[in-house]
C-alpha cells in the first residue's frame, strides 16, 4: 500500500468522525464533509512549500496562506447549507452519490448554469478567488478528451480517469489544475527549448509508469489542494510526445516543491494587520504558487494521456473555455462587493446623492451585469461532447473572459474615482490605534456623523485591496491573457460567413474575390 492510500484512509476516518459531529444538511455522502474537515485534511499532508525563503509547515495557520485556505473552505461549507446545497452539490453520474459540484462532470446545461450561479455567490461571500474551479475545469476537460483518445487509439485512459475521479468525488478532495508551463524562449516549441524543463516533460518511461520533470507556474490554490492534475499548456507537434501527457499526482508526492508567490501588501498580512489587509478573512486574490516536479514518479493508473500529441490542443482549449466562462461569475461576485463598498463609502462621505456619483455607480452595475450575462450565455449555449460531458459555448466563453479583462479595470477605475485620494494616503492601522495620534487620525479621516472613522478606513482599505495590482492582474491574465481570447474570437468568428451575408444582401456574386 503506498503512502497516499494510507493517508487517505486516515483522512477519511478523521473526516467521518468530525463529520458525524458537525455535518449538517445535504452534504456530500462521504469524505470531507465540511470546512472544518477540509482544514483538518490539509494538516495531514506533508507538502513542501516555501515562502520568502522559508518553509511553511502548516498552511492552515501561516498568515500568508490561511486566508486562501478559508476561501477554499467556503466551497466545502456551502454544501452543508440548505440554502445553497442545490448549487453547491450535484449527483455523480458515476456513482449516484451526492458530491461537491467542484468535482462534478457537467451533464447538461443546467449543470453549467448552476456552476455559474454558485461561483457568483462564492465571489460575493469571499470578495476574492476561492481557487477550487481550476481543478473542476481540468476534470471536465480531461474527462471528455480521455474519452476521445480511447475512441481513436483503443487505450483505457477514460476508465482510469473515471476511477481516479470517483475517488476524488467520494473523498471530496480539492484538485489543482496544473497547466501553465514556464515556456522559456516563447519563440520556440517545447521540443526546441534549450532547457527541456521549461515545459513539464517525461524523463523516463517504465512498464509501471513515468517520471516527470519541470514546473507549472501561477498555480491557484496549489498549496491548499490535495491533488494535482497535470496537463499540457499548448498544442504539441509530433516531436513533443514526451510533453503531451496528462496525469494526477498527490500534492505531497516525493519530488514536489512549491514556492508561494508574493502579492501586493503581503507584509501587512504577515504581520496580521487586519484593517490594513483590506480583506482580512480571505485576502485580495487566490494564493498562487510555482509547483516544481523533480523526477516525480506517476504510476500507470494515474496517467490519462501519454504521447497522443494531437489531443493537447483540444484539451487546452476545453480547459481554457470552461475557465474563461467562470470569470463572468466569480469576478462579478467580487464586483458586487466592490460596488457595495464604494456605495457605502459614498454614504459615509456624504456624496451618495450627487448625480455623478449615482451615474458612476449605475455604470459599475451595468458593466458587472453585462459581464455576468456573457457567463450565463456561454453556459446556456453549451453542448455535449462525445463523452456526454457538456462544454460551454467556446466563442461566448472567450468573449466573457475578454470582457472581464476590460470591465473589471473600468469598474476599479470608477471605484477609485468615487473613493477619492485617501485610498492612497491613509495612515496605517498603527496610527489609527495609537494613543498619541489615533484621535487626530479619527478626527481628520472622519465622514458623516455617527459613523466611526474606523469603518471608513476599513472600507477604504477593502477598496484598495480590490483595485490594487494583484487583484487586477488576476482578471487580466487568469484563464489566459487577452490576446489568447482575441485569437480564438477571430478564429471562431467565421468571417467567411459574414462576408457571404453582406454579399447576398447586395446581390454580389459569392465567387467574386479581390485579386
Ligand atoms: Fe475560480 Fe475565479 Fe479563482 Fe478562477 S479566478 S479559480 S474561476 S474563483
Amino acid at each position: 500500500m503506498n503512502k497516499y492510500v494510507t493517508k487517505v484512509r486516515y483522512r477519511l476516518s478523521t473526516a467521518m468522525l468530525i463529520g458525524a459531529i458537525f455535518g449538517k444538511g445535504q452534504s456530500p455522502n462521504m469524505g470531507i464533509r465540511n470546512a472544518k474537515e477540509y482544514i483538518e485534511s490539509l494538516r495531514e499532508l506533508e507538502t513542501v512549500i516555501y515562502y520568502k525563503g522559508n518553509r511553511i509547515i502548516d498552511v492552515t495557520t501561516h498568515p500568508a496562506t490561511l486566508p486562501h485556505v478559508r476561501a477554499a473552505a467556503l466551497t466545502y461549507a456551502l454544501a452543508n447549507q440548505d440554502k445553497y446545497a442545490e448549487l453547491a452539490t450535484a449527483v455523480s453520474h458515476l456513482t449516484g452519490h451526492v458530491i461537491s459540484r467542484f468535482t462534478h462532470v457537467h451533464q447538461n446545461i443546467e449543470d453549467l448554469l448552476k456552476k455559474i450561479k454558485l461561483l457568483r455567490i462564492l465571489g460575493q461571500m469571499t470578495g476574492t478567488c476561492f481557487q477550487r474551479c481550476v481543478g473542476l475545469d481540468g476534470i471536465n476537460a480531461v474527462y471528455s478528451v480521455a474519452y476521445e483518445i480511447d475512441q481513436k487509439y483503443n487505450t483505457d485512459y477514460f476508465e482510469r480517469f473515471k476511477r481516479w475521479l470517483t475517488q476524488i468525488q467520494d473523498e471530496n478532495l480539492m484538485v489543482v489544475g496544473a497547466m501553465t508551463d514556464p515556456k522559456g524562449d516563447r519563440s520556440k516549441s517545447p521540443a526546441d527549448q534549450p532547457d527541456p524543463d521549461q515545459y513539464v516533460h517525461i524523463t523516463e518511461r517504465r512498464d509501471d509508469g513515468i517520471f516527470i520533470r519541470g514546473a507549472k507556474l501561477h498555480m491557484t490554490g496549489a498549496v491548499n489542494s490535495h491533488e494535482i492534475l497535470v496537463m499540457p499548456s499548448v498544442a504539441m507537434d509530433e516531436r513533443s510526445k514526451s510533453y503531451a501527457f496528462v496525469c494526477a499526482i498527490p500534492i505531497d508526492a516525493p519530488g514536489i516543491t512549491m514556492i508561494f508567490g508574493r502579492q501586493a501588501n503581503d507584509d501587512r498580512r504577515d504581520r496580521e494587520e487586519r484593517i490594513d489587509m483590506g480583506n482580512p478573512s480571505f485576502a485580495a486574490v487566490g494564493g498562487e504558487a510555482v509547483i516544481v516536479f523533480e523526477n516525480v514518479f506517476v504510476p500507470n493508473d494515474r496517467i490519462f494521456m501519454n504521447g497522443e500529441t494531437e489531443f493537447s490542443g483540444p484539451l487546452v482549449y476545453r480547459f481554457a473555455a470552461h475557465h474563461r466562462a467562470n470569470y463572468g461569475a466569480c469576478k462579478t461576485g467580487l464586483m458586487d462587493v466592490l460596488i457595495g463598498a464604494v456605495s457605502y463609502l459614498a454614504q459615509i462621505q456624504g456624496t451618495a446623492n450627487a448625480s455623478h456619483v449615482k451615474d458612476k455607480i449605475t455604470e459599475m452595475i451595468h458593466l458587472c451585469e453585462t459581464l455576468y450575462s456573457s457567463s450565463i450565455a456561454c453556459s446556456a449555449e453549451g453542448c455535449p461532447t462525445p463523452s456526454g460531458a457538456y462544454m460551454v459555448n467556446t466563442m461566448l466563453a472567450n468573449v466573457c473572459k475578454q470582457n472581464a479583462t476590460r470591465f473589471h479595470f473600468e469598474i476599479a477605475r470608477l471605484a477609485l474615482d468615487l473613493a477619492g485620494g485617501f485610498i492612497a494616503t491613509l495612515p496605517s492601522q498603527y496610527d489609527l490605534e495609537s494613543e498619541n495620534i489615533g484621535p487626530l487620525v479619527k478626527k481628520y479621516f472622519s465622514g458623516v456623523e455617527h459613523i466611526p472613522t474606523e469603518h471608513r478606513v476599513k472600507i477604504g482599505r477593502l477598496i484598495e485591496a480590490m483595485t490594487g495590482g494583484t487583484a487586477l492582474v488576476e482578471s487580466m491574465h487568469g484563464a489566459g491573457s487577452p490576446q489568447a481570447q482575441r485569437i480564438m474570437i477571430l478564429r471562431e468568428g467565421d468571417l467567411g460567413k459574414k462576408i457571404r451575408l453582406a454579399k447576398a444582401l447586395l446581390g454580389i456574386p459569392n465567387g467574386e474575390k479581390p485579386s
